[in-house]
């Protein structure tokens, strides 16, 4: 028997008993000729006392012994003398009198230290050793977090009556915005399986199944550019559920996560319940994103009617233009310097503004590069629509609607950022509904579907494709998070014409729906009932509830940021062999 007890369990109740326990030196300390280990298993860390009694040949061995070598140690548990208790320590009460060490497995000295949680090599070799790297007290509880999170998830969805199904992986292109991973077919030359970049379609048709409600952990494959903080497979809780209109999918996931959050990370705190429900255009314009973080208020605030006879050539020329006059309350900002005003006017750049008016309020009355254009009455007329106070700097942003938007919601995040607006135990989940349901690429001046084209118009809208596509809402949701998009999700369509009509919208031909769809065509003739769902995305979710700052700390094996598995360097080459059997040669 390797061990009677883990090494994080044991508490002052286990004194006087005799256990084996095995595990990792995480530190070793010699005291006045006595040497003392802290032994470590995932459940925790207990101080081993070696008893300077054993035989010679037991010390010398002891003597060699380093960090992050595996021992197994046979001991009594021994409450601490008062005074040399550790209160910071789970098992800080007590100790293990050892009086047998047995080296299961020696160590060489490792690339990094694993007794610290600050990250003292940097990414590629942590990844490199990875193994080595998920030993970390942090790294640990990231994997028992994701765990608790997830188990969670199928307890709850359980108990409503969904039931797991998985789905494959090697399958058709299900398109969600991305390029699909493919796999070449042996047997077929010159055929391809494309990873799902999502069950989408395999949902839909156990919904078509009549399995009513179904959910699956699943890995999802995209092919995107590597920007961002994105890995080519990620995790979703994806769900589906027949017979409901959205405010049922929405119920559902927000009970779930309400009452996962004290569960699991009960130091996390709920912004609202409920959550708030915004319009797409409502979150745009009050927030300037379509994610928005709600920690903080800095609202956009529109202001067209109180600059509508401004001397201001810039403001004078944007409203001739048809444009908007919009901005964000800064506080205690008014003292900005000229060097921090134009670095941050660099920042603004990078979102689309051409520049960055300010307007700080002081005591001396109002300074800024705005300051010698405006009025008494306009500042007074500012003060009061907005709030803003002395100290408070006002940031303008001038240009057509959708820059103006972008340019600010940019900027509040920076002033996040800058001032520590936003209380990180606080979660701050809503709902953004009514997306609109086409978007238009001016480069290839087509329309595409703004979620995926599975998404269900409103009903109302449906004489409005060939009129307007711009103005057809859709039935989509996303789930939103302290400024991320936390799950997207939306009420399909299950009826034959409205999906061929979506389809021919997109600019497929008919040869290539029925090639690329014709599965899900035929399904939906054979009685599909209207149904919807959604994907809350995992590996975001415990980033948030971990404190991470990327997604790649709460995966297990992630790619690095360029997108290579460092570990057992991925991709790699493969045997001449295994390509020719692909029938694959390469130009
Ligand atoms: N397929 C998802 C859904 O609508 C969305 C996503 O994967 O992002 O449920």
């Amino acid at each position: 028997m390797y061990r009677t007890h883990t090494c994080g369990e044991l508490r002052a109740s286990h004194a006087g008993q005799t256990i084996t326990l095995s595990g990792w030196v995480h530190r070793r300390r010699d005291h006045g000729g006595v040497a003392f280990f802290d032994l470590r298993d995932r459940s925790g860390i207990v101080q081993v006392t070696i008893n300077p009694d054993l035989p010679k040949e037991s010390l010398d061995l002891v003597a060699n012994i380093r960090m992050e070598w595996v021992l197994q140690i046979e001991g009594i548990v021994q409450l601490r003398p008062d005074g040399m208790k550790n209160p910071k320590m789970a098992t800080g009460e007590i100790e293990i009198i050892a009086r047998e060490v047995k080296i299961l497995n020696p160590a060489k000295t490792l690339p990094f230290l694993v007794s610290t949680d600050t990250d003292l090599a940097d990414e590629n070799t942590r990844l490199k050793y990875r193994y080595l790297d998920l030993r970390r007290e942090r790294m640990t509880h990231n994997m028992v977090l994701r765990h608790k999170v997830i188990k969670f998830m199928r307890d709850y969805l359980d108990e409503k009556g969904f039931i797991e199904i998985e789905t494959p992986i090697m399958f058709k292109a299900t398109p969600e915005g991305a390029r699909d991973y493919l796999v070449p077919s042996r047997v077929y030359p010159g055929q391809f399986y494309a990873l799902p970049q999502s069950p989408q379609q395999l949902k839909q048709l156990l919904m078509v199944a009549g399995m009513d409600k179904y959910f699956q952990i699943a890995r999802c494959f995209r092919d995107e550019d590597l920007r961002g903080d994105r890995q080519p497979e990620f995790t979703q809780l994806d769900l589906e559920m027949s017979f409901v209109h959205r405010d049922d999918v929405l119920a559902l996931v927000e009970d779930l996560f309400t009452k996962m959050l004290p569960a699991v990370t009960p130091n996390k705190k709920l912004l609202s319940s409920p959550w708030p429900k915004f319009s797409y255009h409502e979150v745009l314009e009050k927030y300037g994103s379509d994610k928005p973080d709600l920690r903080f208020g800095m609202e956009l605030f529109e202001l067209n009617d109180i600059f509508a006879k401004s001397e201001f050539r810039v403001f004078q020329s944007t409203l001739e233009a048809g444009g908007v006059i919009k901005c964000i309350i800064a506080p205690k900002s008014a003292d900005m310097s000229r060097k921090e005003v134009d670095a941050l006017t660099e920042v603004a750049k990078t979102f689309g503004a051409k520049g960055m008016p300010t307007l700080g309020i002081t005591a001396e009355g109002v300074k800024g590069s705005a300051s010698k254009f405006v009025t008494p009455e306009e500042v007074e007329a500012l003060k009061s629509k907005t709030g803003a106070k002395e100290g408070d700097l006002i940031v303008f942003a001038t240009d057509e609607r959708k820059v103006v938007n972008k340019v600010l919601g940019g900027l509040r995040l920076w002033f996040r950022d800058k001032l520590d607006l936003a209380d990180k135990d606080m979660m701050a989940f809503a709902w953004v509904v009514d997306f609109p349901f086409f978007a238009y690429n001016e480069e290839s001046k087509a329309w595409e579907s703004e979620h995926h084209p599975f998404t269900m118009p409103k009903m109302e809208d449906l004489d409005k494709f060939d009129t307007d596509p711009g103005a057809v809402a859709s039935d989509a949701y996303d789930m939103v998070c302290n400024g991320y998009e936390t799950a997207s999700g939306s009420i399909r369509i299950h009826r034959r014409d409205i999906q061929m009509k979506m389809f021919q919208m997109l600019g497929l031909s008919d040869e290539e729906i029925q090639a690329k769809f014709g599965h899900m065509l035929e399904a939906f003739e054979y009685g599909a009932p209207p149904h919807g769902g959604m994907a809350p995305g995992i590996d975001r979710l415990v980033m948030l509830l971990a404190d991470e700052p990327n997604i790649r700390e709460v995966i297990a094996f992630p790619k690095n940021q360029a997108g290579r598995d460092v570990m057992a360097d991925a991709p790699s080459g493969v045997e001449p062999k295994q390509l020719k059997e692909l029938h694959i040669k390469f130009e």
